[in-house]
C-alpha cells in the first residue's frame, strides 16, 4: 500500500494512498474480498459504515449468550471452494449439526425438515386430502400467470399455497403471493413439487436426517474469522467510514473516505448496497426497488431450554413474526446453563408502525404471538431489538421482467456501468442470497483480477450468469 501526503491546496494536507483493492462493505462477501486479494499479495482497503463489521451475519449477546441476526446456519450445499475456506478458518469450532426445526400448519406443528413417521402423525387431515388430490393432478397444472401465487400451485399446488407458502410470503414481502413476481419463488423454493418434496423426506430419512453447519461461537464466528484472517494478511479494514465521492478513470478510480483521505485502486468492489454508490458518483438518486426489512426481538429467558427445537417457522396470519428461533439449539457451545435466548424475526417496511415500534412494544407483540400459538409463558431476563432495512427485494408481477435481478434497476452491475468498479453482494445486487452465495461471489471477483489487477470482464458476466440461478437453502 503506498501513501503519500499531498497538498490539495485547499484544506491542507489530504492523505492519498493506492491500493490495488478498494472493498466497500464489511459484511460476509466483503471480509471474503478483502482476504482472498491480500492472500494473492495485493494491497487491499476496506471500509465498512457501520461501527462493527459482519454486516448481516454478524453475532452480538443478549443475557450471557451469542446471538445472530435471525436464524442462520451454514449449508452443506456451499461449493467445496468455500467449505474448503471456512473449514480452514474455523476448525473443529464448524459443527455438524442436525436440523431440529417445525413449522406450523393450521393449528399443528410438523417437523422440518419433514419426516414420513412424523407427518402421519401431526398433518392435519384436510391438508392430507388437498396435498395428495394436488399431487395427483399435478401433472395437469399449468401457471396462468407469472406471479409467486401460481408459481407454487402449479408446482406444489392450492394446499401448500394456501396454508404455507401464501401466508409466509405475505409476512415476508407485505403483498399477497398474487401479486408478487415468480421470480421470488423460484430464487426461493427449491422443493418445487411433491415428488420433489417426497425425495427430500426419503433422502433425509436415508440419511437419519438432515444436516447444517454452524460454529461454536454463534454464526458471527464466520465473520470474525474472515476478518482476522485479512488482516493477518495485511488488508486494513476500517469501521465507521463510507465512500463520499469516487471519481478517477476505469483504469485506477479514486475514492474519497468519509475521513478526508483519497484512496486510489486498481479496483473498487462494492458490496454495499447499490444505490449507496450513486452518490459516491454525483448521480440523482433513483426510485430503488422497494426492500422489506426486519425487526429483530430478542428475549432472554430464565430457563435452560425453552424447547428442543432450533427454528419454529409461523405463517400463520395475525402472529407478527415468521419464525423464531432459539440459537443455543444451534451450537454445542459455551452457553449459559441456566438461561436461553429467543430470537423472534418480524418482517416489516421502512417507516411502518412495527420498523417504528418502541422497543416494549415489540417485545410485547412476539410474546404475544407466543401465547397465541398455545406456547408456554416466559420469564423474562433480558430483551433486545435490533433493525435490518434491507432484507427482501420486492419484484412485483407489474414490474418485474422474467429473469431479471431487481438490483439492475438500480444501477447496472456490470463493471462496465461504472468504471473501475464492479458491484457485488447481496446488498449491491439486491438478492436474498445465502451466505455462502456471496462468498462464491467474493472467491470469483478476485479471481477475476489478473496478475497486473486488470478485470477480466468477460469472466465476471459468466460468473454473473451463474449467480443468477443460485437458489437460497433456508
Ligand atoms: C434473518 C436472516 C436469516 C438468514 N439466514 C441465513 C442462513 O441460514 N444461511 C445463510 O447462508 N444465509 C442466511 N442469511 C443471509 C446472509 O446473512 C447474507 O446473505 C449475508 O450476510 C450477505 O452478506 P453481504 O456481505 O453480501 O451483505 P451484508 O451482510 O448486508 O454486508 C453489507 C455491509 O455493507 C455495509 N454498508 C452499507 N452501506 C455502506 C456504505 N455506504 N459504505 C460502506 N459500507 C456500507 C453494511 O453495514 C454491511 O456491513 C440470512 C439473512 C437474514 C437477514
Amino acid at each position: 500500500m503506498t501513501t503519500l501526503r499531498l497538498d490539495d491546496g485547499h484544506r491542507g494536507d489530504t492523505i492519498r494512498r493506492q491500493v490495488d483493492v478498494l472493498v466497500v462493505g464489511g459484511g460476509p462477501c466483503g471480509l471474503t474480498a478483502a482476504l482472498a486479494a491480500a492472500r494473492r499479495g495485493l494491497s487491499v482497503e476496506l471500509v465498512e459504515a457501520a461501527p462493527s463489521l459482519g454486516g448481516m451475519a454478524a453475532s452480538f449477546t443478549v443475557a450471557g449468550q451469542r446471538v445472530d441476526l435471525g436464524s442462520h446456519r451454514l449449508h452443506p450445499s456451499a461449493p467445496p471452494g468455500v467449505l474448503e475456506l471456512l473449514n480452514g478458518l474455523l476448525g473443529s469450532d464448524l459443527q455438524a449439526r442436525e436440523r431440529n426445526g417445525r413449522l406450523r400448519l393450521r393449528d399443528r406443528w410438523v417437523r422440518f425438515p419433514l419426516r414420513p413417521g412424523d407427518m402421519a402423525r401431526n398433518l392435519p387431515p384436510a391438508f392430507v386430502i388437498g396435498a395428495a388430490t394436488d399431487a395427483l393432478i399435478g401433472p395437469f397444472r399449468r401457471a396462468t400467470d407469472d406471479s409467486y401465487a401460481e408459481f407454487v400451485r402449479a408446482g406444489l399446488g392450492s394446499s401448500t399455497l394456501t396454508e404455507f407458502h401464501g401466508p409466509m410470503a405475505t409476512k415476508l414481502w407485505g403483498l399477497p403471493p398474487e401479486r408478487l413476481s415468480a421470480e421470488l419463488a423460484r430464487k426461493r423454493i427449491s422443493q418445487r413439487t411433491p415428488t420433489r418434496i417426497l425425495a427430500r423426506v426419503a433422502s433425509t430419512t436415508r440419511n437419519r436426517g438432515a444436516t447444517f453447519l454452524y460454529p461454536r461461537h454463534g454464526y458471527g464466528q464466520i465473520t470474525e474469522r474472515l476478518a482476522e484472517a485479512a488482516t493477518e494478511h495485511g488488508a486494513r479494514l476500517r469501521t465507521g467510514c463510507s465512500v463520499v465521492s469516487l471519481a478517477g478513470d476505469a483504469h485506477r478510480p479514486t475514492a474519497t473516505l468519509s475521513g478526508g483521505e483519497a484512496v486510489t485502486a486498481g479496483r473498487v468492489l462494492w458490496t454495499a448496497p447499490a444505490d449507496t454508490l450513486r452518490n459516491p458518483l454525483g448521480l440523482e438518486p433513483v426510485p430503488t426497488p422497494p426492500m422489506r426489512g426486519m425487526v429483530l426481538v430478542y428475549v432472554g429467558i430464565d430457563q435452560s431450554r425453552y424447547t428442543p427445537f432450533d427454528a419454529h417457522y409461523v405463517p400463520t396470519p395475525g402472529i407478527a413474526f415468521s419464525r423464531f428461533s432459539e440459537p443455543k439449539n444451534y451450537r454445542n457451545g459455551p452457553d449459559p446453563a441456566d438461561r436461553s435466548v429467543l430470537c423472534f424475526e418480524i418482517p416489516c417496511s421502512f417507516g411502518d408502525e412495527i420498523w417504528s415500534g418502541a422497543d416494549d412494544g415489540l417485545v410485547g407483540l412476539a410474546l404475544d404471538g407466543l401465547a397465541r400459538l398455545g406456547l408456554p409463558t416466559v420469564r423474562t431476563v433480558e430483551t433486545a431489538v435490533r433493525r435490518l432495512r434491507s432484507v427482501y427485494p420486492v419484484l412485483t408481477l407489474d414490474d418485474a421482467e422474467p429473469g431479471e435481478h431487481p438490483g439492475s434497476r438500480t444501477i447496472r452491475p456490470g463493471s462496465e456501468a461504472v468504471p473501475g468498479v464492479t458491484v457485488l453482494g447481496r446488498q449491491g445486487l439486491a438478492v436474498a442470497d445465502n451466505l455462502h452465495h456471496v462468498i462464491d461471489m467474493a472467491l470469483s471477483a478476485v479471481d477475476c483480477l489478473d496478475e497486473d489487477v486488470q478485470w477480466r470482464d468477460d469472466v465476471w458476466l459468466g460468473h454473473r450468469r451463474r449467480f443468477e440461478h443460485f437458489v437460497v437453502e433456508d
